[in-house]
């Protein structure tokens, strides 16, 4: 079980037990929720995240779904029953010999399944993963049915402290999301948005500021699937199915040694939430791009 363990520093980034802290961590950014309406600025295709944020210039602005159903729930997407799951391909840079013994940190199953069930999704991919995947990052990053967004180089903390996490000095995090998107795209995948999800969710206002000049928007998450070291699918499925609102967001992970059960989990979750009503949307659509 070492190796459960040693992973449990990396998915921490994106599991279980960091959804309460996630949440916590947001709070001081509430007034920096993302604005939609007529009277915002005109995206800038490519370049710049579709929806602009209020609050203090020169912060990267954060996407989010609140608990108490305040937030962006009030965009067309959010509005109706539409739903993002996202998957987190978590890789840290001393993994590779790992990988290289046999470790599987990605899950073709995973997503031959969110393709034949016909659920647009959203991965966010850490550099390293790409590096080590660059067919699938490829295959992921050409399907319309998906988008890939940055989860960092290397799952690297951006805040401390983040569950363990190794941390990113601040003067390096603006090069280390440059240096995913650099990897991601080197792959030759195309459908690469703009967003960014903090390892762990842990931010604050410094990194914010460091990532500033990247133009990525920052994307957080209302429901914690709990799939990480995760060995009852039904459970993982029920938390999904007991959390998911009108306009909610998912994450799970694409890492199938530290999240094995995660696509038994989405073939139950995604017949249920179609019965009851619920489409299944990119973040792009959910922020309303
Ligand atoms: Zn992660």
């Amino acid at each position: 079980m070492i190796v459960l363990t040693v992973l449990g520093g990396v998915l921490a980034g994106c599991g279980d037990s960091e959804g309460t802290r996630a949440r916590t961590a947001v709070l001081p950014t509430a007034s920096r929720e993302p604005v939609k309406g007529s009277d915002s600025p005109s995206p800038v295709p490519g370049s710049s995240p579709p929806v602009p944020a209020r609050g203090p210039a020169g912060l990267t602005p954060v996407f989010e779904r609140r608990a108490d159903g305040s937030g962006p729930r009030d965009t067309a997407a959010g509005a109706d029953k539409a739903v993002a799951l996202t998957f987190d391909a978590d890789m840290t840079a001393d993994q590779g010999p790992r990988a290289a013994d046999g470790e599987h940190f990605d899950n073709p199953a995973l997503i031959a399944s969110l393709r034949r069930l016909k659920v647009p999704s959203t991965v966010f991919m850490t550099g390293r993963w790409a590096q080590e995947y660059p067919a699938q990052a490829r295959a992921i990053g050409n399907d319309p049915l998906f988008e890939i967004a940055n989860h960092s180089f290397s799952h690297y903390a951006f805040s401390a402290p983040c569950y363990g996490l190794p941390t990113v000095a601040e003067a390096d995090m603006r090069a280390d999301v440059e240096r995913a998107f650099t990897a991601i795209r080197r792959t030759g995948a195309r459908q690469v948005v703009p967003y960014f999800r903090f390892p762990g969710g842990c931010y604050d206002d410094a990194a914010l500021k460091a990532l500033a000049p990247t133009g990525v928007t920052a994307v957080q998450w209302d429901v914690v699937s709990g799939d990480a070291f995760a060995t009852d699918a039904d459970a993982v499925a029920e938390q999904v199915l007991d959390g998911v609102k009108p306009g909610s967001l998912v994450v799970m992970h694409c890492t199938r040694s530290a999240a094995p059960v995660t696509d038994d989990a989405v073939r139950r979750i995604v017949p249920e939430l179609r019965e009851r009503g619920y489409r299944f949307v990119k973040v792009s659509e959910l922020m309303g791009g």
